[in-house]
Parts: structure tokens; sequence; C-alpha cells
């Protein structure tokens, strides 16, 4: 895995308080870390697994200890690393916590302490969290936990309090343009990109790999046929729709909300340069005659309520369906 600082994008702040708190050896036992999803989160929190076992009496990670070739190799014995599984509906269970625990329990194999890095962490189901927070409140043996989330508001209220809480934000515009552009990305697109995607590089990158904007034009097409919607179209958008992959799904929801804030931004100021899609200006303002403000405000709270929806186990269908039907009537 990547370890260097220097690889990281933006969050100068919380790297500069985390570091200097794991030098004069205050680092708590246990943190979270939470914001927008693609911002680089689970990256600081690998970083900072790497400086607290790194061996190097300067900068750590020095990249060259064995502590920290081991971690290079991603064959660190003392460093977990957890993440959501499952096909459909990806969860941590508690098997998965336990067995963790009880390898931490015991005295560390290479460094002088264990490190362990739960991404995900709202994807935890009750009794994982019940059992985490067990080990969160006695640790066993020389331990650091780092739970990455870009939910901390479904966590449990007990995880939270026991954590120190570092919030990430969203990375300016210009900054992941230019990094973006740095990865061999054109520049026109670049910007394009960093416009689209609220401050996320990880969101940028996918945009780019698998055909985003494909995505957004979709969901500007509903937007423009929502007019002339009928039941027929809700049950053909809801089973064509119904195919996609969660997160996908997820995007598209992006999207709309993006589109609308838009035309929320029209509606107040027709030259506005404060839009995500600025390509699509005239057609945007082309629909403002048939989205007056409650409108879009209306559906706004559909959309927010989808995206929280999204994120439970629930029949995409069913949600879909109830979704456009909702959106007909806004
Ligand atoms: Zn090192």
């Amino acid at each position: 895995m990547e370890i260097a600082w220097e690889n990281i994008l933006g969050h100068e702040q919380q790297i500069t308080r985390l570091r200097k708190l794991r030098a004069e050896g205050r680092l708590p036992h246990a943190m979270l870390f939470h914001g927008p999803d693609g911002v680089g989160k689970l990256r600081v929190a690998r970083a900072m697994a790497a400086e607290l076992l790194c061996e190097g009496a300067d900068a750590r990670p020095c990249g060259t200890c064995r502590q920290c070739r081991a971690l290079l190799q991603d064959s660190h014995p003392d460093y977990y690393e957890i993440h959501p599984e499952g096909k459909a509906v990806k969860t941590i269970k508690i098997d998965v916590i336990r067995a963790m625990q009880a390898n931490v329990e015991r005295a560390p194999l290479l460094a002088a302490q264990r490190v362990v890095v739960i991404d995900d962490a709202e994807m935890m189901n009750e009794a994982a969290e019940n059992s985490l927070l067990k080990t969160l409140e006695e640790p066993k043996g020389a331990v650091h936990f780092i739970l990455v989330t870009r939910a901390r508001s479904s966590m449990l209220d007990t995880i939270r309090s026991r954590c120190m809480n570092v919030g990430f934000g969203s990375l300016p515009e210009a900054e992941l343009a230019h990094a973006l552009a740095l990865r061999g990305i054109p520049e026109a697109m670049a910007a394009e990109l960093s416009a689209l995607s609220d401050g996320s590089f990880g969101r940028a990158l996918r945009l780019y790999d698998d055909g985003g904007l494909t995505m957004r034009d979709d969901a500007a097409a509903f937007l423009a046929h929502l007019g002339t919607f009928r039941p027929q179209d809700v049950f053909e958008k809801s089973a064509a729709m119904e195919k996609l992959p969660r997160e996908k799904l997820s995007e598209w929801f992006l999207y709309l909300g993006m589109l609308l804030r838009d035309l929320l931004v029209l509606t107040e100021d027709g030259a506005s340069l404060l839009l995500y899609h600025k390509d699509l200006r005239d057609r945007l303002a082309a629909l403002l005659p048939s989205f007056p403000l409650a409108r879009i405000e209306a559906l706004l709270v559909l959309v927010r309520a989808m995206n929280r929806r999204l994120l439970v186990n629930v029949n995409q269908r069913l949600l879909l369906e109830g979704f456009f039907f909702r959106a007909m009537e806004a």
C-alpha cells in the first residue's frame, strides 16, 4: 500500500495535527476519520499507520525500515485493514471484528504495536459495533484504531464518543483539477471533472474511468421529461435502473441533486458562474419555466431522502418506483 505523506492531496491541517500528536506520544488509541467519499481519508489512515509503525529516527514513515518495507508489500503482520464484505449488501460482521480482536490481544510480531484500520466503518452491523466498543473501552495491548467513515451519524454514539473525531472536507476545485491533470487527464476535461465531483478526487477518477458523464446526461434527460412522465414511464425507468449497482444508483441521484441545485442557482441569477454543469446551462435554462422554486426544493428533499435510503438494505425497485411517483407529484 501507499504510505508516503507526499502523495496525499490536501488536508494539511488534519495531517499536521495528527503527526504532532504522534511525535509527542499523545495520539489517542482510537480515532474516527469522517468526511465525504473519495477525499482521501483511507490514504491518510494508511500513512498514519505507517507513521506509527515505522522505526525511522527522523521523518516518518521512512519507507526503508523493515516496518515500512512490510507495509509497502502489504505483508505487515501487525497492520490490519478491515473492509465491508458481501455481494448485494456489504457489511462488516461481528466474526470479522472478533477475529481481529483475538489477534490484537496477542503481542505484536514485527513492530512495537499494532494498527487496525476499519474502512467504511458505518457498515458494521450493530453486533459488530458493540463488540468493537468493548475493545475501544478497554484496549488490551499496544494498538491504535482508525475508523474511517462517510456517515458518522449512522454509527453508535458510544463509538463516536470513544474516538478522537477528525473531520475531512472536500478538496478545492483548483487543487483537484491540478491533481487530475498530473495524472495525464487533458486539462479541459480535468477542469470539468473537478467541477462535477463535489471536491472528491475519488469521484472525479470514477467519473473519468466509467463514463459518469453518461449517468449525468441521463439524470438531465429525466428532468427534461419529468413533465410528461406517466405511470408506465415510472415502471420502465425503475426496471431499467434497478439493474444498476447500488453505487451507480447513488451516483445517478448525486447528479440529479447537483442538476437541481444548478436550477436553483439559475432561478436566482441566470448568468451565475456558480453552476456545477456549466456546459448544460442552456438546457437547464430551458427547463426553468416548468420548475418553480417550490418544486425544485421539493425534489431536492426527495433526492436527499433517496441518498439516505440507498445506504441501507432495501428493495431498489420499490424505492425507485416510490421516488419517481413522488417526483411526478412534486
Ligand atoms: Zn520506516
